[in-house]
């Protein structure tokens, strides 16, 4: 019978690192699971986090660095292998990667969310060849060009703001006409004189060969459909939580994220929710680092009384 754990971290994102964190303070023997390369979640993909207390204008790469460097400063690593499942056997929740099976008494679940895909055609067939989910890594190749932006919260803000800094043009596509980014995003927006708004406008397709060549649109309320010249689309509609693999373990709410509140109890003993992958009303790294040492709380105390 392999090692029981005391916890599994899954998701090394905000949470997870925060999670392990606690978990190594509080001595508590802990395996540590991510599927990628490098650590720090979503905000690895975020140009700037200017809204983390005491480290104003951080690059989100470079904050995820610092914080998974101090997770390992405690002793914590996470091994990089993609959960496939997860059993309950006895109360010991068995986690099966592709090479492994690890059994923890408990789990906390940190595998935050992924980029929601709008379903169009073009998307998938020129993703990668002008069609892009992540401004901060694929700007530069724009470079003096025209793109386009696809939705109207912060990612999409802070990406057309980021964008106006080095192409030509940026067009910003938002299905109403009012945007949901913080105001003070949306006063720096304003100020790129550069950025074109496309109020009231859906995508209908992406179009080129081989290539982005244009946007396709059509106008919510005259109906008219029209094409936007672009060498790019950053698509930034929102996330989706990374919790296919957890439906049978755990409830989730109609839009896939587990149900749990701040402590991070879920209806499953001795299971845990933590950061964007739980329901909750502001998806922040300062929210998601709070549920990291919530969880960890949760779970001492399950364990003192089970
Ligand atoms: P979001 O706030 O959910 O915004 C998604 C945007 O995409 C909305 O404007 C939405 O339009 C639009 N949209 C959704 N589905 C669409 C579709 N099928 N077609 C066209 N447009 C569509 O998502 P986000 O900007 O990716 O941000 C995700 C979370 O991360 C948010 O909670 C955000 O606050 C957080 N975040 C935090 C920071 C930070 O801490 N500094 C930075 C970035 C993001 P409607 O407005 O009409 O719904």
């Amino acid at each position: 019978m392999s090692e029981i754990y005391d916890l599994a971290i899954l998701g090394a994102g905000p949470a997870g690192i925060c999670a392990a964190i606690y978990a190594a303070r509080a001595k508590m023997n802990t395996i540590w699971l991510e599927k990628k390369f490098v650590q720090g979640g979503q905000i690895v993909d975020t140009y700037e986090v200017d809204n983390y207390p005491g480290l104003p204008g951080i690059t989100g790469l470079d904050l995820g660095e610092t914080m998974a460097a101090h997770a390992e400063k405690m002793g914590l690593k996470p091994k990089r292998e993609p959960v496939l499942a997860i059993e309950e056997e006895n109360k010991v929740k068995v986690i099966r990667t592709k090479k492994n099976e690890y059994r923890a008494k408990t789990v906390i679940l940190a595998c935050g969310a992924a980029h929601r895909q709008l379903g169009i055609p073009g998307e998938e067939e020129l993703s990668g060849m002008g069609v892009s989910y992540c401004a901060t890594c694929d700007g530069a190749f724009f470079q003096d060009r025209t793109v386009a932006v696809v939705g109207g919260g912060n990612v999409a803000v802070e990406d057309a703001i980021l964008l106006s800094r080095t192409c030509k043009k940026v067009y910003v596509v938002h299905r109403r006409d009012e945007l949901r980014a913080e105001k003070i995003l949306q006063e720096t927006l304003a100020s790129c004189e550069n950025v074109e708004m496309v109020w009231n406008s859906i995508p209908l397709a992406i179009e080129g060969t081989e290539k982005v060549e244009s946007l396709k649109v059509k106008d919510v309320h005259t109906g008219e459909v029209k094409g936007i010249s672009v060498d790019g689309v950053f698509i930034a509609v929102g996330i989706l939580p990374n919790t296919e693999k957890f439906r049978n373990l755990v409830k989730l709410d109609e839009s896939g994220y587990i149900i749990a509140g701040e402590d991070g109890v879920t209806d499953t003993p001795g299971v845990f929710a933590a950061g964007d992958i739980r329901t909750k009303k502001l998806r922040q790294v300062v929210t998601a680092v709070a549920d990291g040492a919530n969880a960890v709380a949760s779970a001492q105390r399950y364990l003192m009384e089970n």
